[in-house]
């Protein structure tokens, strides 16, 4: 029997197809796209690519570019741009605005590596701190409300042509509305209970264990219950934070640790699938004490890992309903049996 199992945060619905059910290794990766050219984004290479808005380690620009491990340039061609201003304008029910924004590359690694999971945890941890500074920085541009840090990894990611391993940051100038459901879903919750969702979630999967990866540290890596897709993945802080950004540097080792070893055992397990992952981390809050009041106390930053093993089709833009033809639970399981030791 199929099972409809309903997202605690946004309500929304996914259906567990267990008709339709593969085992875990009968996912295989879709084709790998076309042939890579010539890489821009490899150390020599930077002529190729805009001047840079900053490299790690954090070094002047009059300094050599010899040393940067992370570089992070402007996209050629961005979604929305940077200069300008906003000039929100109505015509009639319609509302909008001009396309201003950031979007930027985070060039993971200087070596032509393809994949995150492939880099050392020191220069996993190098990346996750210039995504916190990239995002702190931005956040004082007060144009913007929220920047989603984003990797398409792979060719059916959306990951293009280059085989470098990089992510993407989008600033934008109004909430998303997929985290604006998050936001909204966890302070329900909260004026309810006077509890954080995500804390609450953590704890059931800790006892239950059905669904949980890892537990490390101070983090842990679960499946979530109503999975969108096969091998879908949440990596949460196991202490209450709202932002990603706030993260001591203790903590962003620990995360570094975890994130490898999740994306290792994707990887290994899996053939190294294209996937896509998300940091959703609370909103620029530039005015205290009205909308986001208890933002602090009922938000839990997180990063969401999805594997594009499947399509989503006609019912999923229907519906906003997903199918999902495994189990979370044998997901996990499979998950958790996957050795990474040669990695
Ligand atoms: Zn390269
Ligand atoms: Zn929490
Ligand atoms: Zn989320």
């Amino acid at each position: 029997m199929p099972e409809l199992r309903k997202d605690p945060i946004i309500g929304r619905w996914v259906i567990i197809a267990t008709e339709r059910a593969k085992r875990p290794d009968q996912f295989a990766p879709p084709d790998q796209g076309p042939q890579e050219g010539e890489c821009p984004f490899c150390f020599g290479n930077e002529k190729h690519t805009p001047p840079e808005i900053l490299t790690f380690p954090y070094v002047t620009a009059d300094k050599k570019k010899a040393d940067w491990q992370v570089r992070v340039i402007p996209s050629i061609k961005p979604m929305l741009r940077i200069e300008g201003d906003l000039d929100r304008r109505g015509q009639g029910i319609y509302d909008m605005m001009n396309g201003i924004g950031a979007h930027e590359i985070v060039i993971e690694t200087p070596q032509h590596i393809n994949n995150i999971a492939d880099l050392s945890l020191e220069q996993i941890d190098n990346v996750l701190n210039v995504y916190t500074h990239r995002i702190a920085d931005l956040g004082k541009d007060k144009r913007f409300k929220y920047v989603l840090l984003f990797k398409n990894h792979g060719w059916a990611a959306g990951g293009g042509r280059i085989k470098h391993s990089r992510s993407q940051l989008i600033a934008t100038p109004a909430n998303p509305k997929r985290v604006k459901e998050e936001l909204a879903g966890a302070k329900h919750y909260f004026d309810y209970r006077e509890r954080c969702i995500f804390c609450d979630l953590m704890k059931q999967e800790l006892e239950s264990k059905e669904r949980l990866i890892i537990d490390i540290d101070n983090f842990i890596a679960i499946v979530p219950f109503a999975s969108r897709f096969p091998f879908e993945i949440w990596i949460l802080p196991k202490q209450h934070s709202c932002d990603f950004v706030s993260l001591s540097d203790s903590a962003r080792k620990d995360l570094a640790k975890i994130f490898k070893i999740v994306l290792l055992k994707l990887k290994i397990g899996l053939h190294d699938p294209p996937f896509n992952y998300i940091i959703h981390t609370a909103p620029f809050r530039r005015v205290k004490g009205t909308y986001w009041k208890t933002i602090e106390d009922d938000y839990h930053w997180h990063i969401e890992i999805m594997p594009r093993l499947t399509r989503v089709a006609g019912f999923e833009w229907g519906t906003g309903f997903y199918i999902c033809p495994l189990p979370p639970e044998s997901a996990a399981k499979f998950l958790r049996e996957v050795n990474i030791e040669n990695g």
